[in-house]
Order: structure tokens, then sequence, then C-alpha cells
């Protein structure tokens, strides 16, 4: 039976009607940027996430730049990354001029290692970028400790972890900003490109808005070298309809998990691990193991489909060449590219479907 690795049409069917409705309603008002349905959205954001402002942008990346740039982040700066991530956690901090500096992720929850990070701050840095990878939240006790010891302001990359906790609070609220990305894949998608960033602070804040329109407060007035960065209307309309339906989503994400956790016990594969104290997303469901392409022609061959987060860690990208990193800077984040594999892990799978992923990767191991 072929198994999709998502299937975005079948959120669509579920809530078509309100879908429809508030597209239309978007439509009728023409009002398209940041208009009524924006302000919305942006209000629904920070009583989600308890704190007092969120703020839409038009992508995740531009979250991660405006937010560091709006901080006072620029050229001469330094700010410390994990290895492993989409490659716009480094490639936004690149954006502001500033200088990165990567550090390993940890083996068992691939997100950044806290004492290397430790290790990798001096004098010259400005800003710790920890990414929550997969959908589990790095160790907020001791970055946060490490960002007051240093005075040094903490942007979570909460792009794949909405609605994930950690002691009970969520993902995005410990920094002194939360960047978020509605790419249609996230757990929370958009139809098209958005994202957004919710913070505690209000200067911060009003700084995003200004930089996130042409650097202006006001019509034609430029304070700093600004972006056209705004959350598109339409967009807005979309993520009002699925925000309350977010964590009934996620649940249903876990509850999947859950079921592969269960089947593939004794397996010699590193499976998803939620640290004490936290919970995860399963933006991805992320098996480690040598034999890593063997599984997913196997998996193919069965009509499942598996993808690789990531292929390359980001201290090897190309255009990070100039930072003078070389293969084995960070190990871990270096294997994990080679032994990754995520399967299919969406709300709508069918309960024949994860007995389908299920008993196709338990059958690799049989062969
Ligand atoms: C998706 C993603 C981004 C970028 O978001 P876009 O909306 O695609 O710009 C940044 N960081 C991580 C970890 C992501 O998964």
């Amino acid at each position: 039976m072929p198994v999709p690795f998502n299937d975005l049409t079948r959120q669509y069917r579920a809530h078509q009607e309100a879908f429809d409705e508030a597209v239309a309603g978007v439509v009728r008002t023409q009002q398209f940027i940041l208009g009524p349905a924006v302000k919305r959205f942006e209000e629904e954001l920070a009583r989600y996430h308890g704190t007092a402002h969120g703020i839409g942008v038009a992508n995740g990346t531009d979250a991660i730049v405006l937010a560091l740039q709006a901080l006072g982040v620029g050229p001469g700066d330094e700010v410390v990354v994990p290895a492993l991530s989409f490659v716009a956690s480094a490639t936004a901090v690149a954006r502001t001029g500033a200088t990165i500096r990567f550090v390993d992720v940890e083996p068992v929850t691939y997100t950044i290692d806290c004492a290397l990070a430790a290790r990798a701050c001096g004098p010259k840095t400005r800003a710790i970028l920890p990414v929550h990878l997969y959908g589990q939240m790095a160790d907020m006790e001791s970055l946060s400790a490490l960002c007051a010891k240093r005075s040094i302001p903490m942007v979570e990359d909460a792009a794949q972890a909405i609605g994930a906790t950690y002691g009970g609070r969520k993902a995005g609220t410990f920094g002194a900003a939360g960047c978020f990305s509605a790419y249609p894949g996230k757990n929370l998608g958009a139809w098209g490109d958005a994202g957004f960033v919710v913070t505690a602070d209000a200067g911060l804040a009003e700084r995003i808005r200004m930089l996130r329109e042409h650097g202006s407060r006001r019509k034609n007035w430029a304070e700093a070298y600004g972006l056209n960065s705004r959350l598109d209307s339409l967009q807005a309309a979309v993520l009002s309809v699925k925000l309350p339906l977010l964590d009934g989503w996620n649940r249903a994400r876990a509850s999947v998990a859950a079921r592969y956790d269960e089947a593939f016990k004794g397996l010699p594969m590193q499976r998803p691990s939620v640290a004490a104290g936290r919970s995860h997303t399963y933006h991805q469901y992320v098996l480690c193991l040598q034999r890593r392409d063997a599984l997913k022609t196997h998996l193919e061959s069965r009509g499942v489909q598996s993808q690789i987060y990531y292929t390359d860690p980001l201290h090897l990208q190309p255009c990070f060449k100039g930072l003078g990193y070389k293969s084995g800077d960070c190990p871990v984040a270096e294997r994990v590219c080679r032994e990754n594999l995520a399967i299919p892990v969406f709300p709508e799978m069918t309960d024949a479907e994860v007995r389908e992923v299920a008993d196709a990767v338990r059958s690799f191991f049989k062969a």
C-alpha cells in the first residue's frame, strides 16, 4: 500500500468550508496588506503562546533575520548556531552580517550541545540561536543560564516546534524572541510562505514591526534598512482557521509516533527520544541507522515515502566555506546527516497507513 510522506489535501478537505469562508472574507474586504486578518491572527498567536506580542512576517527565515536585527545583531558580532538544521537557520544569521559560530548537537535530542555552546561564546558573541529540531526543544535550562551569565539574548528557531513545551512552557517563549515558519509542510502551515515572531518585549516587537515594513514606523519615513516582509492577509486568514486545530493535530502526530515507538522496540536503530520535562511535536519522526540508504530503498519498494533531514550539516555547506570549518568539526551532526531517515508522520494518517509503515520498517530488519 502506498503511503505518502504527507498529504495536505486531507487537511483541506476536512475543514474546507471554514477555509473557503476565511479566504473569501479577505477577498471581500480587498485588504491584503496588514489588514484586520493579520491583526486578528497576531492576537490569537500571542494568546496561544501566553506572550504579549505576535508579529506576522513573510516567512520563517525573515522571522530570524528580523528578530536578530531588531536586537541589534550585525557585522562584527558572532552568533552561536547548531550545525544540524535547515540551512535557513544559518543563512538568516549570515544575512545580518554577523559571523556564525557552528556548534555540534547532542547525540540523543539532536539539539545544540550546551557545553560546546558555552565554549563557543567569546567577547564578540551577541546571541545564541538554538533550533528545536524535528519538534523537540533544546535544553532551555542550560541555554537560558548561559545567556543570562553572558547577558546576551537567545533567539529560538522554533520553526519545527510550534506547540512543543519545556517544563510546560511553550517553544518560542524562553528567548528574547521565538521565530516560526508557517511553510505549508510545517505543523501549522499556511497556503504559501508565511512566518511569525513572538516576544514578551514591547520595544523589540515595535522594532520588528518597523523593520518588516521598510524600516518605517510611519509612511515614507525610513529609520532603518528594513525589509518588505509582512504576513500576507490571505495566509493570516488560513492560519486563523488552523491555529485552534493545532494542539489536536500535534496530539495526533504524537499518537502516530507512539505506535511507531511500540512497533520498533528492540530494532537496531535510533528512534526519537524525548527528554524528561519536554514534549515533542513530531514535525518529523526521524530514525538513525548506518544502513539508512538501504532502508530508504526498501521503503520505496513498498511504496512508503521517506525523506532525509538533512543530507549535509551546515558547517560543510558550500556557502559557509569561508568560515573554514572542515569535516570532523561537528561529528554528531555529520553522523546524523549520514544516518537519518524521516518516515511519514502527519495528523491525517490512517491506522492502516501507520501499520503499513511500521510493517515496512520491521520487514527491512527481518530480511
Ligand atoms: C522551515 C525552517 C526555517 C525557514 O522557514 P521558511 O518559512 O521556509 O523561511 C528555518 N529554520 C528551520 C529549523 C526550519 O525548519
